[in-house]
């Protein structure tokens, strides 16, 4: 069967692959459509430490079409979104409703593909760039037929990414601010989770000014070019201290919550900076392992000011996807939107040049 495969150096479409039988919790999906993310580019390039040769992708919707005897959640025919947490499903993280924190979802790798004869690695735990993959029963997340799987897809990362790190990291409230800093495949799934959460001055900063339009379709109340502004001074005269001050003592004023989708040491300062007393700073993006970043500490005691990091939405994939899924259906989210544009597996490179050129928010590949 066909898939892309990074062999360590250079990544490659393959015809070939072959996929093991699925023990008895496992299930074979044949993947219909799989997002192109920014960690598929991080893993193209070899930034992550986990082994080659592997399938890449793991943004993955499809079609069940075998599964283990010890399955009982979804059958053949069912649509599935693929959760890249292949939680074990009985640790105290697990049974907190945190499989985020799950230390079984972390260097969880294994050779399930073979190419010429050669084991090949899974990706994220799950390969979504191949024919079919095999992944963990606890990954399937069962949705109903007429949700388009080239939408589905884009919710088993960069959808519950953003929405997740909104609904179950922050604490957003009725009426509060926030900014958010990158438009891209999460950034858009926090604005429209802040939106259904009802905060009421979405503040998004990109500095591709052609965003600004897509922001607000997805919620965003202001766009500020972060080329052209100080986004610091920007956000601070959009959620002034008071009528007379922009900031007041301590760097009063500016929003309650910053979100940060780029984590790039001067947009993490900049998000710090923008926060009111008592504000949060949400780190979303994935960096490099050894990149540092720098703040004032006088920002977090004065007053009450914090920086937390957010992995994976701190998603439980089968409360919060399905929940994801109802809003679409209601027309509260958007998720066919999210996609800019589809390209057929083999055209996987136009679609990596889109998205890294910025043409491109979110790619996505069909079987
Ligand atoms: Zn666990
Ligand atoms: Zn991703």
């Amino acid at each position: 069967m066909r898939g892309i495969v990074f062999d360590g150096t250079k990544t490659e479409f393959v015809d070939g692959l072959t996929l093991r039988a699925p023990g008895p919790r496992d299930v074979i999906v044949e993947i219909a459509a799989a997002g192109l993310c920014h960690s598929d580019i991080s893993y193209m390039h070899g930034l992550y430490p986990v082994p080659s040769p592997g399938v890449c992708g793991h943004e993955g919707a499809g079609v069940v079409v075998e599964v283990g005897n010890a399955v009982t959640h979804v059958e053949p025919g069912d649509h599935v979104i693929i959760a890249t947490l292949a939680a074990c499903g009985f640790c105290d993280r697990c049974a907190d409703g945190h499989p985020t924190g799950c230390r079984q979802t972390l260097a969880n790798w294994s050779q399930p593909f073979t190419l010429d004869g050669e084991p090949i690695y899974n990706f994220a735990a799950t390969s979504a760039f191949a024919e079919r993959t095999v992944v963990r029963d606890v990954q399937c997340v069962k949705i109903p037929d007429d949700v388009p799987l080239t939408s589905a897809a884009l919710v088993g990362c960069g959808v519950v990414t953003g929405m997740g790190a909104v609904f179950n990291r922050a604490n957003v409230k009725r009426g509060q601010s926030a900014a958010v800093f990158g438009v891209g495949g999460v950034g858009l799934n926090v604005i429209q989770a802040l939106k259904v959460q009802g905060a009421t001055t979405i503040i998004a900063i990109d500095t591709e000014s052609k965003k600004e339009a897509l922001a607000k379709q997805f919620g965003a109340t202001h766009f500020i070019d972060g080329n052209r502004d100080d986004v610091v001074v920007a956000i601070g005269e959009l959620t002034p201290w008071n009528t007379e001050l922009v900031r007041g003592p301590f760097n009063g004023g500016g929003v309650n919550w910053a979100f940060d989708c780029v984590a790039n040491p001067a947009v993490t300062f900049n998000a710090l900076e923008s926060l009111d007393w008592e504000g949060t700073v949400v780190v979303i993006g994935v960096s490099g392992q050894t990149t540092e970043f720098h703040g004032l500490y006088g920002r977090l005691t004065q007053v009450d000011r914090g920086i937390i990091g957010c992995r994976y939405g701190t998603i439980s994939p089968h409360r919060d996807i399905p929940k994801i899924i109802e809003l679409y259906l209601r027309g509260d989210v958007l998720l066919d939107e999210l996609v800019s544009q589809t390209f057929p597996v083999e055209q996987w490179e136009s679609a990596v040049q889109g998205l890294e050129s910025g043409t491109v928010a979110r790619g996505v590949l069909t079987f």
